[in-house]
Order: structure tokens, then C-alpha cells, then sequence
């Protein structure tokens, strides 16, 4: 018997989770906080309160509570995913596995890459990387694309803007580099955070040293994530953020370039 899980999201038809057409699957509960975090309500590892608002009239407006995040099984799952294998086919797609963070829910997320390599459809596991080597060992076999977030560099920064250490997360990277898996770095641009320039030249030396890694995509913040915190009634630390300007993105693009790496922005 195959285990069930947590998700609060399934999106269809996805164009920024890996190559392709994709299904994404979201599984709660993530080890970090990180404050540009556009999934606060896939942070914890249960299902979460928040306020849904409807239009009564032309004038008013109605709110009720709701509950984000649902228990599922592998095999509903499963389901859902071979409904749109024609897509995954005729456009190189597949299945990605996203959150949260999908290593957190470590038993459910191994079954339901089985239930994938049996159904013959590519998979991608959307990580921060911040889990026990042992843990990535047993699965990363299974998984045909990582798409590894790399956020800050300096330990402390990391520590205070994602409420960990990034020393795992680093080694961890390594190891999957050295073995040769198929990784696209993932980089959220967060202006006067992670696109410090301190921050790049560190991110620029370190994956100078990656062997096996070729491209790397660019997410700049954004405000879509802004009406989730206050649906949650979560303090959004980034409220007055404003998203980095085509320049900046273009300035960084480059610099990624001069590396031999593919650069994409968006996903
Ligand atoms: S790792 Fe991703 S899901 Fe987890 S808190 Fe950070 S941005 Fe949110």
C-alpha cells in the first residue's frame, strides 16, 4: 500500500515549472520562513485558515473561512497527473513535484515518483535543498530534473532572511553535481537581498565550481504572493518591496552568461 499526503495545490497546464507542459503538484511544509516566500500557506505541515472573499452585491463584500491544504493519495495523484500525459508528451513536460518543500513529506514523495517511473512520465522535484543527504540519496535516482533554489550565499544572511543555515543545502548541491544529476538553478531575485552584489560574486564563484550544472533561471519577486499574507492574516515582511527593474535583471543575465550558463527569466 502507497502512502497519502499533504498538498494544498495542483496546477494544470504549468509553463514555469521545468521544461514543457506540466502538472505541478504542491506538498506542504517547508523547513524554511523565507521572507519573499509566494506560498506562505504551504509553509506548515497542515492544513491552513484563511480568510476567501466573495462579492455579495455590486457594493459589499462577504468573507468566509477556508481551509488551505488537503490530505490526498498517491493513487488520486497518480490519476490526476495521466490525464494530461498527450501534453507532457508533445511538448517534452511532465510532473513536477513543488511546495513547500516535497523532501519534507519524504515517504509520500518517494511513492509517488514510483507511481511516475511506472507510468513512464518525466519528473522534476522543485527544491530548497535543505534536508539530510540520506534522505536526497534514496530519491534522487528517481528523479529525472532538479530544480535546486539557490538563494544567498553568506550563512548569517541566509540564517536571517530564511531561518536557516544554507550549509546543508550547499553540500548537498555538491553531491548531486558530482553525480552527475540533471539541475537547472533556481534564483529568486530579491532586490537589496539576494541581488546584492556581495551575494553574486559569491553565487558567481561558487558555480564556477559545479561540474555538471549548465543553466540557471532568474525568478524576480513579485506582488502575487501579497493577498495570500493577508488572507492568512501573516505579517509580510516585503510588503513595500518593489520587483528588480528590466536592467538590473538584464545586468545579472549577463553576469550568469559570462559563465557558460543558459539563463532564463521566469521558470
Ligand atoms: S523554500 Fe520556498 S516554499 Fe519554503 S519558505 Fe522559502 S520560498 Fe517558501
Amino acid at each position: 500500500m502507497t502512502s497519502r499526503g499533504l498538498i494544498f495545490d495542483i496546477k494544470k497546464y504549468s509553463l514555469h515549472d521545468g521544461p514543457g507542459i506540466r502538472t505541478t503538484i504542491f506538498l506542504s511544509g517547508c523547513p524554511l520562513m523565507c521572507w519573499w516566500c509566494q506560498n506562505p500557506e504551504g509553509q506548515k505541515l497542515d492544513p491552513q485558515e484563511a480568510l476567501k472573499i466573495r462579492k455579495k452585491s455590486k457594493s459589499s463584500l462577504t468573507a468566509t473561512k477556508e481551509l488551505i491544504g488537503r490530505e490526498a493519495s498517491v493513487e488520486e495523484i497518480a490519476a490526476e497527473i495521466e490525464r494530461d500525459r498527450v501534453f507532457y508528451e508533445e511538448s517534452g513536460g511532465g510532473v513536477t513535484f513543488s511546495g513547500g518543500e516535497p523532501l519534507m513529506q519524504y515517504a509520500f514523495l518517494s511513492d509517488l515518483l514510483d507511481a511516475c517511473l511506472k507510468l513512464k512520465i518525466p519528473t522534476a522535484l522543485e527544491t530548497c535543498g535543505y534536508a539530510p543527504w540520506e534522505v536526497i540519496r534514496k530519491i534522487k535516482d528517481k528523479v529525472d530534473l532538479f530544480l535546486y533554489d539557490l538563494k544567498l550565499m553568506d550563512e548569517k544572511e541566509h540564517q536571517k532572511y530564511t531561518g536557516a543555515s544554507n550549509t546543508q543545502i550547499l553540500s548537498n548541491l555538491n553531491k548531486l553535481d558530482v553525480d552527475g544529476k540533471n539541475i537547472i538553478i533556481r534564483f529568486p531575485v530579491i532586490p537589496r537581498i539576494t541581488d546584492a552584489d556581495g551575494n553574486i560574486r559569491q553565487m558567481t564563484e561558487f558555480l564556477r565550481t559545479l561540474k555538471t550544472v549548465r543553466e540557471i533561471d532568474l525568478l524576480p519577486y513579485n506582488k502575487l504572493g501579497k493577498s495570500k499574507y493577508e488572507k492568512l492574516n501573516r505579517l509580510n515582511l516585503l510588503m513595500d518591496l518593489e520587483p528588480p527593474s528590466h536592467e538590473r535583471l538584464s545586468q545579472l543575465s549577463d553576469g550568469f552568461k559570462v559563465l557558460g550558463l543558459k539563463v532564463k527569466i521566469g521558470g
